[in-house]
C-alpha cells in the first residue's frame, strides 16, 4: 500500500509500506508489490511461506472464498492473514510467485525458508 499522501508522481521507497505489517521498504526489507499497490515485504512473506506453504495452515474462513490483497481474486486454495492487520491476506499462489521473484533478486538478500519437512 502507499503511505498517505503519497504523490504519485515520485513514490519514494518510504512511501511504500507492506500491507500485512506496514512497514516501509528499506533496503534490507524488499517489497514485492501486487495489485493495485498492494505490497507484501520479505519479512511478512517469509512468515507466509513458512506457515501456509511448508506448514500447511489455512487462515481462510472455511467455507467462503477468501479475496487475496496481493491479486485481488478470491481464491480458494490456502492463504496467509496477517496477524496485525486481519484484512490484509495473501493466497498460497501470490506466496510462491513472491518468493520465487525475491530468492531471484540477488539485491533483495532473501533466501527461501528450508522445508524441513520430511517428503
Ligand atoms: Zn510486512
Ligand atoms: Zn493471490
Amino acid at each position: 500500500m502507499r503511505r498517505e499522501g503519497t504523490n504519485e508522481a515520485s513514490v519514494e521507497m518510504s512511501d511504500v509500506l507492506c500491507d500485512y505489517c506496514h512497514a516501509s521498504w528499506t533496503m534490507d526489507r524488499p517489497m514485492i508489490e501486487g495489485h493495485h499497490g498492494s505490497c507484501i515485504c520479505g519479512v511478512c512473506l517469509r512468515m507466509a511461506y513458512a506457515s501456509v506453504h511448508l506448514g500447511g495452515c489455512d487462515d481462510a474462513v472455511a467455507g467462503t472464498a477468501a479475496k487475496c490483497t496481493m491479486c485481488l481474486e478470491e481464491r480458494t486454495d490456502p492463504c496467509f492473514r496477517s496477524p496485525a492487520y486481519p484484512d490484509a491476506l495473501i493466497c498460497l499462489r501470490c506466496i510462491k510467485m513472491g518468493a520465487k521473484a525475491l530468492a531471484r533478486d540477488p539485491d533483495s538478500n532473501w533466501t527461501t525458508p528450508a522445508d524441513t519437512q520430511t517428503s
